[in-house]
């Protein structure tokens, strides 16, 4: 009789204290979000989507070294293609990155020298394939307004 007294005041007790901790939360503010209704704030330092930035005129900043190629250890998932115009000056053909296969190291804009390859802090790239994840020079490439914001952005964090 005693053992069943016991264990139902244990039991008791046991209630109240998860009762207690339910209360002591409910009134607190959520820390959690109703994604993708509601969208988290970043971080400014956010590691997203690759993008290339573009000058005022609307041409890609890349002059094709290939720097970004060597430094990421992903392999050939950077592709690039390029020659030279009648005056000697560089002309990217082709960029595509194969988003799917990047891990977001971030290693190949930090080593590019004119700040041609950058992350945005686009997240959301989920697709239904592989291959419209490998994405070419038009859905990489930004506006001059966009690259302009992003340098702001840069010089504002930096
Ligand atoms: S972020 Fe890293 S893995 Fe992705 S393309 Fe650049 S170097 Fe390669
Ligand atoms: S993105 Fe930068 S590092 Fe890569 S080829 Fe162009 S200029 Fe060179």
């Amino acid at each position: 009789m005693k053992k069943i007294v016991n264990k139902t005041v244990s039991g008791i007790i046991e209630i109240a204290r998860g009762m207690f901790t339910i209360l002591k939360h409910a009134f607190r503010p959520a820390i959690t979000l109703e994604y993708p209704e509601k969208k988290p704030i970043l971080s400014s330092r956010i590691r997203g989507k690759l993008a290339l930035t573009t000058n005022q005129e609307g041409n890609l900043n890349c002059v094709g070294c290939m720097s970004c190629t060597k430094v990421c250890p992903c392999g050939d998932l950077i592709q690039i293609e390029s020659s030279k115009d009648e005056n000697n000056k560089p002309v990217v053909n082709k960029f595509t990155i194969d988003i799917g296969r990047c891990i977001f190291c971030g290693n190949c804009t930090q080593a590019c020298p004119k700040d041609a390859l950058i992350m945005t802090d686009e997240y959301e790239l989920a697709d239904y394939s592989r291959e419209s994840l490998v994405f070419d020079k038009d859905k990489l490439m930004l506006s001059p307004e966009e690259s302009a914001n992003w340098r702001d952005k840069k010089e504002r964090d930096s």
